[in-house]
């Protein structure tokens, strides 16, 4: 029987026509490609997530509604007591809980360009038509092009990212608003990195009967425990509910995840350390001549620099993993984008780069 299992006569074309999401291998390297916190927890904490593992019923399936898990976030992300929860498996899982939801046949999702990819890469998972807005060039919304593609395309889900990723900035909270209030279906502000932000949706929620909020525990310092979340009202979240996998957030997560957000205090003290790390390597890359930094309140920069493939393969070749952006959209020609890492990290970053930089004039 030829071809009867040949993969390209089953799987559906448009995700024939995908590359995979790509994770470079690491090991050994400076990794600072993935706006992972850098530095581990405390250890007396570490010996009480050992004793949980030791306890855990792992012949057991966890908790399915997650009860006392959803209610330790709740207090610690002062999400307001009117609003429901739904978890992920990262805040990934949530995106796809959404698009999923929402693929009715012809179905939009909408973002802005450049955004975080997998806003794109779910939507052709779920069968739902991706727009993109781009950005201005400032990396700012361009509110007027936004409202008109909202009116052209009534989108069922538009995703901002706030901060956004790959560029790092805050957009401005009353445009967000406004594109709030002209979408005829749900918008969701994904605050990834709000832990580096000195701002928030959160307090908006009630009242807008169309807005979601989404966070994520995995730039906070917990990516390996693959924990999102989103914050919305029960009609939008009870139907969510629904498409979610029973049992996605298993127990060592659930456990841990409540045993550390116990100490929020140990995980915005590093992230205040990172802010302030941010503030010292945007200056020493701000004031390279070929270098033109992008100011963020993320935990990573986006930078422009000339040659920008070469530099990252250089640094690459030297053993410093960053991303390269180059050729991804044209907003992004020539940008890298590093995550913060610790002191030595950043230093030995910038002065690779410094060395590179220093050999190809
Ligand atoms: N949203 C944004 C804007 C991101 O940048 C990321 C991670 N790169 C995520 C969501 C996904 O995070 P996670 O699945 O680890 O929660």
């Amino acid at each position: 029987m030829p071809n009867s299992y040949d993969p390209d006569q089953l799987i559906r074309p448009e995700i024939l026509a995908l590359s995979a999401y790509h994770v470079p291998p690491a090991t050994g390297m400076v990794k600072l490609d993935a706006m992972e916190n850098p530095y581990p927890l405390p250890v007396e904490l570490r010996t009480e997530i050992a004793q949980l593992s030791v306890d855990a019923p792992v012949n057991r399936y966890p908790d399915a509604s997650a009860a006392s898990l959803k209610n330790t976030l709740r207090n610690a992300l002062d999400i307001p007591d009117e609003m429901d929860i739904l978890l992920g498996n990262g805040s990934d899982e949530i995106i796809q809980i959404i698009a999923m939801a929402a693929a009715k046949p012809g179905a939009k999702l909408m973002s802005v360009e450049p955004a975080f990819v997998m806003f794109r890469m779910i939507a052709t998972f779920a069968n739902l038509q991706y727009v993109g807005v781009p950005l201005k060039d400032d990396f700012s919304l361009d509110l007027d092009a936004m409202l008109s593609a909202i009116e052209q395309h009534k989108p069922a889900v538009i995703f901002l990212a706030y901060p956004n990723n790959p560029t790092g900035n805050l957009f401005d909270a009353q445009a967000v608003l406004k594109i709030v209030q002209a979408s005829p279906g749900v918008v969701v502000v994904d605050e990834a990195y709000h832990a580096f932000a000195d701002a928030s949706l959160m307090d908006q929620l009630t009242q807008y009967p169309n807005l979601l909020l989404m966070r994520t525990l995995s730039k906070l310092g917990l990516a390996g425990l693959r924990l999102g979340l989103l914050a919305g009202r029960s009609d939008w979240v009870s139907q969510l509910e629904k498409i979610r996998l029973p049992y996605n957030v298993g127990i060592m997560t659930q456990l841990i995840a409540e045993a550390v957000l116990q100490h929020t205090d140990v995980l915005l003290a590093q992230a205040d350390v990172i802010k302030t790390e941010r503030a010292k390597l945007y200056r020493l890359l701000a004031g390279l001549d070929s270098v033109t930094a992008f100011p963020s309140d993320a935990n990573f920069i986006l930078f422009r620099i000339d040659r920008a493939s070469e530099v990252f393969a250089a640094l690459k070749q030297r053993g410093i993993l960053i991303k390269n952006l180059d050729g991804t959209h044209p907003l992004l020609a020539n940008c890298l984008r590093v995550t913060v890492g610790t002191p030595e990290e950043n230093h030995q970053f910038y002065e690779t780069l410094h060395t590179i930089l220093s050999e190809t004039v």
